[in-house]
């Protein structure tokens, strides 16, 4: 991991904590998961509700 990366991912996961999404069916706070893709430079993004076990939305982003 190059430190332009790290901080690229950094500030995303800062992001989406400040957002504080929570689940539209029981209104608990997501819990994110990243998995980091350095071959394609992606980031995959997931969030899951830990009361009803929802993955509500997985998105990719490109890292920078
Ligand atoms: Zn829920």
């Amino acid at each position: 991991m190059n430190t332009k990366q790290e901080t690229a991912v950094q500030k995303r996961k800062q992001e989406i904590i400040t957002k504080e999404f929570c689940c539209s069916i029981c209104g608990s706070k997501l819990e994110f998961t990243h998995f980091i893709d350095y071959d394609n430079k992606r980031v995959k993004e997931s969030a899951i509700c830990n009361e009803c076990g929802v993955r509500f939305q997985t998105r990719d982003f490109e890292l920078n």
